[in-house]
C-alpha cells in the first residue's frame, strides 16, 4: 500500500491523480489541498476519506468543516500556508504529488522533502525558481523527485536502465500550441479564447496560456536542467505538433531514445506513483496502422520570444529564472482577466528581466522577495 498526499487535488493534474488512485486499490489517499473549491473538496472527502485537508482561506475552511461534519472517520480541515505545509509533510504519506500551480509550491515542496517524502513533481514553477535548493536537498534527504510533466517523465523513462550513461542532448518536444506557425503580426490579433484552445491537451488555464506563449516550454527547459543535471545548451526544443513523441534523449554514441504515447497525463502520473514498475492503464493506445504522420519543426524564438527569455534566464542563473517565472505568473493572471493583450506577457517578462539585479544562489526568502519585487516593478511601470 502506498499512501499519497496531493497539493492541488481539485485541478487538472490533481483530479487525474485521484482517477489513478480510484482505479488502484494499493494506493491510499491521506491528505489533499486546494485553493477555494470547497464543493469539489467535499466530494473528494466523501469518496476518498483523507484524514487531512487544506484550503487557502480560514473562512472556506470553516465552511468546509460544517459541510463534512457528518463524515466518519473525521477529517481535519486546516488553512493557509501552515495548512499546505501540514498536508505536504503529513506523517502517514509516502509520496506527495505537487499539483498546485505557481511559486506557492516552493515551501510545501521543501517541507515534504525535509520530512523524507518522495515528490511526484507537476508544479514546475517550484523547480524553475528553487531548483538549486530542491535538488541538493532531495539528494541529502535521499528523496526521489519523480517528474509528472509529460516531457520530463518521457526523458526519465528514456533514462531508465542507462546507469550513468551520459546524456549528450535532451530533445524536448513541444506541440507548438494553438499559435504554431504564426508570425508576430498574427500574435497581435489573438484573443484569450483563442489562447485557451490547446490543440492536444486539456489542462488548467495557467499552463494552457503558457503553452500558447511557449513560455511553458521555456519553464520546461529550466525544469529539465535541474531534473537531469544538464546545461541549457544540451536542451533542444523540437516542435512535434501531434504530441505523440513526449521527448527524447540522445546519448554520447548518437543513439536517440524516445517515449511515445497518446496525450494522457494519467500515464506520467501513474509512472511517478509506481516507479519503477508499470501497471495496466485503461486508455487510448497508439495505433500505428492509422497514424498518418509524426512531423518535426524548429521553434521560432523571434516570434515566441518567451522561450528565448527562458534560455537567457537560466544562462544568467541566480534569481533570474524567478524573475522570468514571477513576471509570467503575474502577466498570465492579468491576461486571463482580460486586462492585458497577449504580447504584453512577453513585454512584462522582458521589462523585469532588464531591470533586475541578479542575486546569486538566492535563499527561499530571497526568491519570494524577488517575486514581490517583480510584482511591484510591473505595477509601477504599467499602472502608474
Ligand atoms: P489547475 O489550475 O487545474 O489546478 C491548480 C490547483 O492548485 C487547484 O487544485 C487549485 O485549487 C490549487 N490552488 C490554487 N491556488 C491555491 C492556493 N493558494 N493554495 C492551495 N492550492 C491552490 O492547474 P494544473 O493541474 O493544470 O497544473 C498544476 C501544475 O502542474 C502546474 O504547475 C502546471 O504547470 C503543472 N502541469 C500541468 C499539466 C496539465 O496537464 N494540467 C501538465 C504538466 C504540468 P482550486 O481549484 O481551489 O483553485
Ligand atoms: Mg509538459
Amino acid at each position: 500500500m502506498k499512501n499519497v498526499a496531493i497539493l492541488g487535488s481539485t485541478g487538472s493534474i490533481g483530479t487525474q491523480t485521484l482517477d489513478v488512485i480510484r482505479h488502484n486499490n494499493d494506493l491510499n489517499l491521506v491528505a489533499i489541498s486546494a485553493g477555494s473549491n470547497i464543493t469539489m473538496l467535499e466530494e473528494q472527502i466523501r469518496e476518498f476519506h483523507p484524514r487531512l485537508v487544506a484550503v487557502w482561506s480560514e473562512s472556506n475552511a470553516e465552511q468546509l468543516r460544517g459541510r463534512i461534519a457528518d463524515v466518519t472517520p473525521a477529517c481535519k480541515i486546516v488553512s493557509g500556508m501552515d495548512g499546505l505545509l501540514e498536508v505536504a509533510a503529513i506523517a502517514e504519506s509516502d509520496i506527495l504529488i505537487t499539483a498546485v500551480v505557481g511559486m506557492i509550491g516552493i515551501k510545501p515542496t521543501i517541507a515534504a522533502i525535509n520530512a523524507g517524502k518522495d515528490i511526484g513533481l507537476a508544479n514546475k514553477e517550484t523547480l524553475v525558481t528553487a531548483g538549486h535548493i530542491i535538488m541538493p536537498l532531495a539528494k541529502e534527504k535521499n528523496v526521489s523527485i519523480l517528474p509528472v510533466d509529460s516531457e520530463h517523465s518521457a526523458i526519465f523513462q528514456c533514462l531508465n536502465g542507462e546507469r550513468g550513461n551520459k546524456i549528450h542532448k535532451i530533445l524536448l518536444t513541444a506541440s507548438g500550441g494553438p499559435f504554431r506557425g504564426m508570425n508576430r503580426k498574427d500574435l497581435e490579433l489573438v484573443t484569450l479564447d483563442m489562447a485557451l484552445k490547446h490543440p492536444n491537451w486539456s489542462m488548467g488555464k495557467k499552463i494552457t496560456i503558457d503553452s500558447s506563449t511557449m513560455v511553458n516550454k521555456g519553464l520546461e527547459v529550466i525544469e529539465a536542467k535541474w531534473l537531469f543535471d544538464v546545461e541549457p545548451e544540451q536542451i533542444e526544443v523540437v516542435i512535434q505538433p501531434q504530441s505523440i513523441i513526449h521527448s527524447m534523449v540522445e546519448f554520447e554514441d548518437g543513439a536517440v531514445m524516445a517515449q511515445l504515447g497518446t496525450p494522457d497525463m494519467r500515464l506520467p502520473i501513474q509512472y511517478a506513483l509506481y516507479y519503477p514498475n508499470r501497471i495496466f492503464l485503461d486508455g487510448r493506445r497508439l495505433d500505428f496502422s492509422t497514424l498518418s504522420e509524426i512531423t518535426f519543426q524548429k521553434p521560432d524564438l523571434d516570434v515566441f520570444s518567451g522561450l528565448q527569455y527562458a534560455y537567457d534566464a537560466i544562462k544568467i542563473g541566480g534569481s533570474m529564472p524567478t524573475v522570468l517565472n514571477a513576471a509570467n505568473e503575474y502577466a498570465v493572471a492579468k491576461f486571463l482577466n482580460k486586462k492585458i493583450h497577449f504580447l504584453e506577457i512577453y513585454k512584462m517578462i522582458h521589462f523585469c528581466m532588464e531591470q533586475h539585479s541578479v542575486i546569486d544562489n538566492p535563499t527561499v526568502e530571497q526568491i519570494l522577495e524577488t517575486e514581490k519585487w517583480v510584482y511591484e516593478t510591473i505595477e509601477s511601470r504599467w499602472n502608474s
